[in-house]
């Protein structure tokens, strides 16, 4: 099993040549590392991300009548909770969805910090919002070794060059999310256990020869990409660009 450190750095440069600016990779190294929610060393995590879930939708709702992004910590937390280590969480299905659900908890609290900061009146910098939904999502997926320099990293990175939550793109943070699950997968497949990479259309199994056709994929699809939208890679003016 390729361990946590291995992932977060695998998701980090599989997303290089995707990401609009630096400030995307923290969500490419969050995607590296979703697929192993489904541990059962990670079932403590799921349950506290349940609760939290939990009761941020009791809150939440006193602002906000659907408290979106709750409501979706819950069913993630659920996903997590009943998937079998390698199962749903290491497919494509699985890792399209999970990608999905994180992208819509980071950009579900945008309306709602909106409506919070009509109704209290205070005007909190938009970087110090975005670094508590960041945290939040780290808390729940980075792994309790690396937390604490998740949080570093993430609170100097908005300290020097803060963010506004409001221009983070939505389909470039799913992006971030999904290619980060995607190297998580090619490395799961590069191990001898494989992955059944195609539940629930197929049970079969696959190994080192679908990594390198993902890895060929990728290969072409980094190269049309920075053709066509650029990248940090090639135009360094773009490194803190956000939407
Ligand atoms: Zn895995």
């Amino acid at each position: 099993m390729s361990n946590y450190r291995n992932h977060a750095i695998a998701g980090i440069l599989f997303a290089l040549p995707f990401a609009p600016s630096l400030f995307y990779l923290f969500f490419a190294l969050l995607g590296a590392s979703i697929p192993d929610m489904d541990h059962v060393n990670n079932k403590n995590k799921v349950v506290v991300m349940f609760i939290i879930g939990v009761i941020l939708a009791v809150a939440l709702s006193v602002y906000d009548k659907l408290p979106l992004s709750a409501m979706i910590i819950i069913l993630v937390a659920g996903i997590f909770y009943v998937s079998k280590h390698r199962g749903f969480t290491h497919t494509l299905l699985g890792v399209s969805v999970l990608s999905f659900l994180f992208t819509l908890i980071v950009m579900g609290f945008i309306p709602f910090i909106n409506k919070l900061l009509i109704v209290s009146n205070i005007a909190w910098p938009s970087s110090i919002l975005l670094f508590v939904v960041m945290i939040l999502v780290g808390y729940f997926i980075v792994s309790r070794k690396y937390l604490l320099w998740y949080v570093l990293l993430v609170g100097i990175y908005l300290f020097l060059f803060p963010v506004d939550y409001g221009n983070i793109g939505s389909s470039n943070v799913f992006l971030m999310f999904f290619i980060g699950a995607i190297s998580h997968i090619i490395l799961d497949l590069w191990t001898p256990a494989g992955l059944c990479l195609f539940i629930p259309v197929s049970y079969k199994k696959y190994h080192r020869s679908m990594a390198l056709l993902l890895i060929l994929i990728w290969i072409i699809c980094s190269l049309h990409y920075i053709t066509v939208n650029g990248s940090l890679l090639t135009n360094f003016t773009s490194i803190f660009k956000y939407a």
